[in-house]
């Protein structure tokens, strides 16, 4: 039998219970009705894609969003069933859920399980209900807890959960408890990362290097709230945070294998994995991008172009899943497989990149990378070049050395 290349799948569910007040990701709130309607638009994408996807075995899948455990669970029991019958998946594929607390139910988390879901992850983002607050969450602490409670009580043993740092108002004293609070569940895999505050979202409005306020949809009482939010931790506490995170979770037994991601021994996800050592991925639903054959691409983030979309197999791709087609040259793969291979502590393997683009790493980029170890940024160990601690600090940095 011919051997098949390896596909990652990841699918978007755009639908969330209220909009965060740090989000920019592609959700917002939509009642059942338009949460149906889209499920059976994502269906028939799933079987229009599926098609052009032959040649490929799927070694894992990622349902992300906005908070794909808000659908109704016939609907993501469709979703997953249609995933299943029209894609080659590998038995031991990686099937990964992002599951909000509040929004998670014993018959849901069951029926994800029978369907082949085998990680789950959670987005708690801090342990302190003032911050969750302060973030614009909908859930308490104590509601995470009783749904971690049912993931862990529906067998799940693979699961991750997802903290946010240098919130406002949060000091190292109340990061550090989240830490405590979080590690003594045991969860197999941590995600740690520090806020940022992205254009377009109301944390902008509040903290963003600007003058003028933008206009969100927003009442006066929504303003005023927002705007008596508390100051962001200083750069000198939000460092000592930073350090206090890698400190504490390799005493509490995680290993550190990419810039922001912690895990037990043999619990990375290998769905980031796969995306940080260049692997093929097809997205699916509003907004998704895909790597496949060279290309990069995504589909249109307007829903209603989506739900209009007409997938006819006779007409070709159609226009709202080839969005922004790019080929890319030899040297933009190269710097991609640098500066994404980078952000895992393994680092880039010399003979990985021979095998990719049939040269040696050292004839393309010898020069960065001795200039790079000269100062003390990277290293070169059992084959693999790696970013040293430093080098970590600074990856922003070292990344955009490897940028033409
Ligand atoms: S739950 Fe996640 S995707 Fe949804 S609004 Fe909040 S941060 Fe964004």
């Amino acid at each position: 039998m011919m051997n098949k290349k390896s596909l990652e799948i990841y699918v978007h569910i755009p639908f969330c219970a209220r909009k965060c007040a740090y989000c920019d990701f592609l959700s917002f709130s939509g009642n059942e009705c338009v949460q149906r309607d889209y499920t059976e638009k994502l269906i028939e994408e799933i079987e229009y894609q599926s098609a052009y996807a032959k040649e490929y075995q799927v070694i894992s899948i990622f349902i992300g969003g906005g908070t794909p455990s808000i659908l109704k669970t016939e609907d993501m029991e469709a979703v997953l069933n249609a995933l299943r019958t029209r894609f080659d998946i590998h038995p031991h594929a990686e099937v990964t859920m992002e599951a909000n607390p509040g929004t998670v139910t014993q018959e849901g988390l069951l029926s994800y399980r029978n369907a082949g879901v085998n990680r789950i992850s959670m987005g708690l983002q801090s342990a302190d209900d003032k911050e969750l607050r302060y973030l614009g969450r909908i859930h308490t602490y104590d509601a995470f807890l009783k749904s971690y409670q049912r993931v862990r009580m529906a067998g799940f043993d693979n699961v991750n959960v997802d903290l946010i740092s240098a919130i406002p108002g949060q000091t190292v004293e109340s990061w550090k408890n989240t830490l405590k609070k979080v590690t003594m569940l045991k969860p197999e895999h941590i995600s740690a990362y520090s806020l940022i505050i992205e254009e377009g979202t109301p944390f902008y409005d509040r903290y963003g290097d600007h003058v003028e306020m933008e206009s969100h949809a927003m009442t006066k009482e929504e303003r005023r709230l927002l705007m008596a939010l508390p100051d962001l931790p200083d750069e000198d506490s939000e460092r000592e945070m930073y350090y206090l995170t890698q400190e504490f979770l390799l005493e509490q037994g995680y290993e550190r294998y990419e810039i922001s991601n912690y895990t037990k021994k043999g619990y990375e996800c290998r769905h980031n994995i796969g995306y940080w050592t260049g692997m093929e991925y097809l997205g699916l639903g509003l907004g998704a991008s895909s790597y496949m054959n060279g290309c990069r691409f995504h589909n249109t983030t307007d829903l209603n172009d989506y739900r209009n979309a007409h997938f006819d197999q006779e007409e070709g791709f159609h226009q709202a899943l080839r969005q922004e087609l790019e080929r890319l040259s030899i040297e933009e793969k190269m710097e991609e497989y640098m500066f994404l291979g980078l952000r895992l502590t393994e680092g880039v393997s010399a003979h990985g990149f021979v095998s990719n683009f049939g040269q040696n790493i050292r004839n393309v980029y010898g020069q960065i990378l001795d200039r790079l170890e000269q100062d003390g940024l990277m290293e070169f160990k059992d084959g693999f070049y790696r970013l040293t601690s430093r080098g970590i600090d600074l990856s922003n940095y070292v990344m955009s050395q490897f940028l033409q």
